[in-house]
């Protein structure tokens, strides 16, 4: 058998960050598995719906994946899923490339989003030679950064700084939809930030397109049969191709294998009722055993990069402990990780993701917000900075 210092699990941001750290600090000895045949994870793939197969009826494109035993046919519509562990993308991005190509898109919506123009624009030759310089270039970078910093005000410090946001999407919903029908069904029902708000300046000119029709959870889907959708209210959609866009699990479930740590714990046990770690990385019962992106570690309002980059201080942390007192392991004490957990929670109650009034892919089933880190990413940062040794057991 062969035995490594460390083994990292996957090849997305978190596992190249790690093997990177580890470089770094002088450590060569590890291995970084990949279940799927390309490397990278998520950020890997590119949100394209396709190369260019063809559908016989109707100008629409193909899945390059569809949905096993599925076959490009005249009377089967196809299936494919985004995002999922295949596509990083969603029906914001899919609905405005597909529309101008299809004879008629549905859109099947269950709960509107809040959405904001996307303020992307090209960079001209002297703004591209001033980001060449690296003092322009990190000036824009630490100007991005904290202009996304101020987002966590609105979602957790302040109510009117929220209402502020709520009127400039209600404004840019109404100036991109005039018909007020559409603008109705559009029309969210809980507090801007509560559901992750999109940003597309071309997710409204495409629902309001001539050949798109937007169904609501009224006239939602009954049932999907061999050649289409039967919705609520008893229509017949004759179809080609069905794209899921219904999101995905980023709270219960996480990982699919079991993980066992000290006296035979399993991690689907001490999750049981919601998932939780210390700094959303370490468990107790679970020694050397660090989650990249784990509980609570996610981030809305700025990169994850750098939530994972504050991650790695604390595990690299652990790691130089043990070697430089000639240890072999590291484990988080339980009223530890209870203290902190608790801390989460008690800080999230604040947060327009646990009070704005909607259900979100943030919640757990037990109604914990498990996705979001509940303040800034410089606090969290802080609490990363350097091991606490009194928070753990060395042996
Ligand atoms: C639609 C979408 C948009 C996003 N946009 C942004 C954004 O704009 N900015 C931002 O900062 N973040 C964004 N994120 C979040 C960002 O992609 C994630 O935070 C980041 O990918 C997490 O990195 P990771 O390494 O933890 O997971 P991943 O990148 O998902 O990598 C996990 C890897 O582990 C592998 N793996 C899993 N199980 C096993 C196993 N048993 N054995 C071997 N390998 C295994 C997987 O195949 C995968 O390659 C977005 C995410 C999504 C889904």
């Amino acid at each position: 058998m062969q035995t490594f210092q460390v083994l990292i699990i996957g090849s997305g941001f978190g596992g190249q960050c790690a093997a990177i750290n580890l470089l770094k600090a002088g450590i060569d000895d590890f291995r970084l598995l990949e279940r799927r045949d390309f490397f990278g994870g998520t950020g890997a793939k590119t949100p394209t719906l396709v190369p260019r197969s063809t559908c016989p009826r109707r100008s629409i494109r193909c899945p390059s994946r569809p949905t096993a035993g599925r076959k490009c046919s005249p009377n089967r519509p196809n299936c494919t899923t985004t995002p999922s562990t295949w596509w990083s993308t969603s029906a914001c991005e899919t609905i405005p490339t597909i529309a101008p190509d299809v004879e008629h898109l549905h859109v099947f919506q269950r709960t509107p989003h809040w959405v904001l123009p996307r303020a992307d624009r090209a960079f001209g030759p002297f703004q591209r030679w001033l980001l060449g310089l690296k003092p322009a270039y990190k000036l824009l970078r630490w100007m991005i950064y904290w202009q996304f910093e101020t987002r966590v005000i609105a979602f957790k410090y302040s109510k009117p700084a929220i209402r502020l946001v709520q009127q400039h999407a209600l404004r840019f919903l109404k100036r991109q939809v005039p018909d007020p029908q559409l603008r109705q069904k559009l029309t969210p029902d809980y507090v801007i930030g509560c559901k992750r708000v999109i940003i597309s300046s071309t997710l409204y000119p495409a629902l309001g397109r001539s050949n798109v029709s937007l169904h609501s959870r009224e006239q939602g889907i009954a049932a999907i049969d061999e050649t289409g959708i039967v919705t609520r209210d008893g229509q017949h959609i004759d179809l080609d191709l069905i794209v899921w866009s219904t999101g995905y699990d980023a709270t219960d479930g996480v990982i699919s294998y079991p993980v066992t740590g000290k006296n035979g714990t399993q991690l689907k046990d001490f999750w049981a009722r919601y998932p939780r770690a210390y700094l959303g990385t370490s468990l107790p019962d679970f020694p050397n055993l660090f989650i990249v992106t784990g509980p609570n570690t996610g981030i809305g309002h700025t990169s994850a990069l750098f939530i994972i980059e504050s991650q790695m201080n604390y595990i690299l942390d652990c790691i130089r402990t043990l070697k430089e007192h000639g240890l072999r392991s590291i484990e988080v004490r339980p009223e530890a990780e209870r203290t902190y957990t608790e801390m989460i929670h008690r800080e999230m109650e604040r947060t327009v993701w646990k009070s704005g009034g909607c259900h979100s892919w943030y919640q757990s089933k037990s109604g914990h917000v498990i996705a979001m880190f509940p303040g800034f990413s410089f606090s969290y940062h802080r609490l990363t900075r350097a091991l606490k040794p009194a928070d753990h057991i060395l042996s």
